[in-house]
């Protein structure tokens, strides 16, 4: 994008945005970066990465504690799902966070897919045979009786880290207190989590929240197909509500989970 530093010296000249989230590189990585009008010079580092971080996530959260700045940010159409989603649940202002789009998205949200870091990989043969290939359609993996299915999933969630990686990146999970880390819930001190409790609270909290960006699979350092996984309770809340996650700013939240007070986050964080 040849005019993508010029856009947003633009945006901060004029007041458009206060504060621009991109990225730099630093140290050989390219990390999140916030630029603003007093450093503008600092926009010669500003560089369209193959990284992908929660931008609109860091956005929200700033805009937590100073909710009267405007914020830009470097956006994929993964990106702006998860505005749409973060506006429905009342955790942004729609408008708060504008998007310098990047053309990329894998999803099948979304037609068109030339999103770099989701090049299909390779596994290992017992990865393969006992376990999931991680870029599988849902309707493959439903080709497997019942009971495979159950021993594949089993095979994946047990070795699970509870590192917390795929909660942290991902741009949807806002909840002020999150159910995994309840000790009700989740038993503290044990590795693997409890098997497949674990992972089944975190896909019903993702239902009619998932906008599959695939970035919780990517920080998976253990490759548990969490993509997969989320993609088939959104296809399952897609047959049962005709609910299309992340596409509209018009839908209500979906709340599955129970009703909150109007304005009051649950400990499922949605203000329905
Ligand atoms: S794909 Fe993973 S990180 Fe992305 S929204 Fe869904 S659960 Fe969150
Ligand atoms: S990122 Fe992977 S290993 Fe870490 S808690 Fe999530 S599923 Fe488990």
């Amino acid at each position: 994008m040849p005019d993508m530093k010029a856009t947003v010296r633009e945006w901060l000249d004029t007041g458009k945005v206060d504060l621009f989230l991109g990225y730099k590189q630093v140290e050989g990585h390219p990390l999140p970066y916030a630029f603003d009008r007093d450093n503008l010079e600092e926009l010669q580092d500003l560089m369209e990465s193959p990284a992908r971080y929660p931008l609109e996530k860091l956005g929200a959260g700033i805009l937590a504690v100073q909710p009267n700045l405007k914020i830009g940010i470097l956006g994929r159409d993964c990106n702006r799902r998860a505005l749409n989603v973060l506006a429905v649940h009342q955790q942004i202002t729609p408008g708060q966070i504008e998007v310098l789009e990047l053309k990329c998205c894998p999803s099948p949200l979304h037609k068109h897919a030339d999103c770099s870091s989701l090049e299909p990989r390779t596994y290992g043969p017992v990865k393969l045979e006992v376990g999931i290939d991680n870029s599988m359609p849902t309707a493959r993996m439903e080709q497997f009786d019942q009971r495979t299915r159950f021993d594949k999933w089993l095979y994946e969630f047990q070795k699970c880290l509870k590192c917390y990686g795929c909660r942290d990146i991902c741009p949807v999970c806002f909840c002020k207190e999150c159910s995994l880390e309840h000790a009700d819930l989740v038993e503290t001190g044990g590795v693997p989590p409890e098997v497949p409790l674990f992972h089944l609270i975190r896909a019903v909290h993702m239902a009619g929240r998932c906008i599959d960006c695939g970035l919780c699979e990517d920080a998976c350092p253990v490759d548990i197909p969490l993509r997969l996984l989320y993609r088939k309770v959104n296809e399952i809340v897609k047959d049962l509500f005709g609910y299309e996650t992340g596409l509209s700013l018009e839908q209500p939240p979906l709340s599955i989970l129970g009703e909150c007070a109007p304005g009051v986050t649950g400990s499922h964080g949605a203000a329905v």
